[in-house]
């Protein structure tokens, strides 16, 4: 997205700060936000309502800088950036910038500012269950993730019944995909969803064993990360039908980033070889 509208230089005198006078005294901040989002309908209608009301979002920041006392400067720039994010749904990122000019450093400086950007992205996320009530811990899954801070649950699969991959000897699967648009970092959403396989009790005793709950990360926009904790797209993801069937369903044209190949495309290719 090309389009951005900025507001420059916004001053709030509020509280922030790591020292207890500067919560009672306060100083002035200076706050600078660019927010992207489409104006051509905007443009082409003359219509406010097509965009954002950015006298609105001066009063809104104002007052959530000023009814909030933070230690950090970077707490507040997130919060920002979040509170527009929830609020107008109509931008697709947010970059705020926090200077804090009178910061006491005791040396001459000008200013110190805090920088943090944020913006929606795609996730694609496979559900699996194979102990208990499987339905219901599948479906409070979603539900929590829709109600989650900067998650909406876009589409949801049907649920197959599969067969247990790797480790046989364990009851039948509920297997699902379902999108997300998260403003969460690919790690944030790993947490996120690794809290909520505990709260379902996970019992995680040997590796691809029965579990009440597994939610892992399948893509993520067109990501492409490898680390100690998170591989992106999801390591195994081609070779099981039960992630590319449901998948499917809801993104058949979503692309792995490494093979340049459909999800279709996958899943058509996977079918002919175990056909
Ligand atoms: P598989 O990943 O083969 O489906 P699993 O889901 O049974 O196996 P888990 O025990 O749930 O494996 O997860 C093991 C670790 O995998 C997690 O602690 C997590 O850090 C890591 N991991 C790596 N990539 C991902 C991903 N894309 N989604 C979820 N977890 C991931
Ligand atoms: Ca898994
Ligand atoms: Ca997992």
């Amino acid at each position: 997205m090309n389009d951005y509208i900025k507001i420059s230089g916004l001053e709030v005198y509020a509280n922030h700060g790591v020292f207890p006078e500067e919560n009672k005294l306060g100083q002035k901040f200076v706050i600078s936000i660019k927010m992207c989002l489409d104006l051509s309908k905007a443009s082409e209608n003359d219509d406010l309502k097509q965009s954002v009301d950015y006298g609105e979002i001066c009063g809104r920041v104002t007052q959530f800088t000023q009814n909030n006392t933070f230690k950090l400067i970077e707490t507040l720039a997130y919060g920002i950036t979040e509170n527009l994010l929830d609020n107008y749904r109509l931008l697709t990122s947010v970059e705020t910038t926090v200077e804090k000019p009178w910061a006491p450093v005791g040396l001459p400086l000008d200013t110190v500012s805090v920088t943090v950007k944020r913006r929606w992205h795609t996730a694609y996320v496979a559900v699996g269950s194979n102990m208990g009530d499987k339905e219901k811990y599948i479906n409070t899954a979603i539900q929590s993730i829709d109600h989650a801070k900067g998650c909406h649950v876009k589409s949801i699969s049907n649920l197959i019944v599969t067969e247990p991959y790797g480790v046989t000897d364990q009851p039948d699967f509920l297997n699902g995909a379902l999108s997300v648009i998260t403003y969460l970092e690919p790690h944030e959403l790993l947490n996120l969803l690794q809290k909520l396989e505990q709260e379902a009790l996970r019992v995680r005793e040997r590796h691809w064993g029965p579990r009440t709950l597994d939610l892992d990360i399948l893509l993520f926009d067109d990501k492409i990360i490898s680390d100690n904790d998170l591989c992106v797209p999801h390591i195994d993801m081609q070779n099981r039908e039960f992630v590319l069937k449901p998948l499917s369903e809801i993104a058949p044209y979503a692309l792995h980033p490494i093979f340049r190949k459909t999800v279709l495309q996958m899943y058509s290719e996977l079918k002919g070889a175990t056909q």
